[in-house]
Formats: C-alpha cells, structure tokens, sequence
C-alpha cells in the first residue's frame, strides 16, 4: 500500500490538537500531538502515541510524567511552535500544574503519572494515569487533511 495514501486517510480524520509538556532536569520541553484519547473512566486513563524518533519519547521515560495541553482555537501558532513549523525558539511562558508545566492558554489540561508502555511499530503508546483537570470555557483548534480549522455547529 501507498504511504502517501495511508496518510491522506489518516489525516482526513479530523481531531483536536495537543502539547505535550513535561521537564526534565529543570529544562521544559513541549511537543505537538494529536494522537491523542480519552481511554478509562475508572481508574483515569488516557494514551498518546509518540514516535520514536521525537525527543519527546525519552523525555517522557526520563520525567515518568507529563501533561496533555488540548489547544484553543487561537493557539495555531503554539501548535507550530512545538511542532518545529517556527523558525526560532520563541519565548513560552510556562505555569505549573501538579508539579508539571503547562501552556498557560489552554483549553485543557491533563497532567498524568506514566502508567504502562506499548512500543506499536515505530512509536510508542504512552498511557497516563491522570493526577489532574483543569478546564476552560473556549473553541478548540481542529486538525484535519493538513490544516488548522475553527469547530462550526451544524443547524439541527
Ligand atoms: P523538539 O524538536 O525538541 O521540539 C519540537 C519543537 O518544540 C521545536 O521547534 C522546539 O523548539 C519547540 N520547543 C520544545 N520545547 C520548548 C520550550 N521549552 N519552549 C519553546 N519551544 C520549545 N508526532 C508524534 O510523535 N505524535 C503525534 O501525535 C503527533 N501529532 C502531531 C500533530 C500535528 C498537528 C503536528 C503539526 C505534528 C504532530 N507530530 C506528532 C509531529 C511532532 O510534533 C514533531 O515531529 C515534533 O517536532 C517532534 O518534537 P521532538 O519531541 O523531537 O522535540
């Protein structure tokens, strides 16, 4: 099969965008992600799926937690911040969350302890057992077909 025709399919399923955030001796370091879902109520869990080329994946080995930092619809350009799409490093201001740190702007957070690891083919499926919610009244910025979209409602 096609690469370019795996991922045109793939990429056609619309999603929201996410940062994924956490620290490693005492330096922060944030990377885009929208493979990213809600897994179990009961314990709270949730997965991301990194690849394994990304810093991100030893960072998260490294932190043994981190934060999932779901986009508003005015963050495009912190989503191509931490996707390498920015020439230049611009200054992020950070807060922190649960003793991780978060994008001060976002719709939603949620901090996680790494629960368990499935290496899935050239990534790795990192599942968080959530330690923390915060949640803000905003749109979020959509992903689908390779471009940033606003969400519209639909007339019943
Ligand atoms: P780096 O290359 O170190 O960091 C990525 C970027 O973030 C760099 O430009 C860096 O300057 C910036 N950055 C990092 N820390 C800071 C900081 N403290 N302050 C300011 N800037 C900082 N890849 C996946 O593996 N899984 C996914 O689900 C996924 N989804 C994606 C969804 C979208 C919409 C996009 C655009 C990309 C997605 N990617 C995904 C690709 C991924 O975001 C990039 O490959 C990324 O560059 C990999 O980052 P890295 O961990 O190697 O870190």
């Amino acid at each position: 099969m096609d690469d370019r025709l795996f991922r045109n399919a793939m990429g056609s399923f619309a999603t929201g965008v996410t940062v994924i955030t956490t620290e490693v001796a005492e330096e922060v370091h944030g990377m885009t992600a929208n493979a990213f879902m809600s897994i179990s109520l009961n314990p709270k869990l949730v997965a991301i799926s990194i690849g394994e080329n990304a810093r991100m994946h030893q960072h998260i080995k490294d932190a043994n937690q981190f934060a999932i930092n779901i986009l508003s619809s005015d963050q495009q350009n912190v989503s191509k911040q931490f996707s390498g799409q920015l020439n230049g490093e611009s200054e992020i201001t950070f807060a922190t969350y649960k003793g991780l740190p978060i994008l001060e702007d976002a719709l939603a957070v949620v901090t996680c302890k790494l629960y368990s690891e499935y290496v899935v083919g050239d990534h790795t499926v990192f599942i968080g057992h959530v330690t923390g919610v915060k949640l803000e009244q905003k749109d979020p910025l959509l992903f689908s077909q390779g471009k940033y979209r606003e969400l519209k409602e639909l007339e019943e």
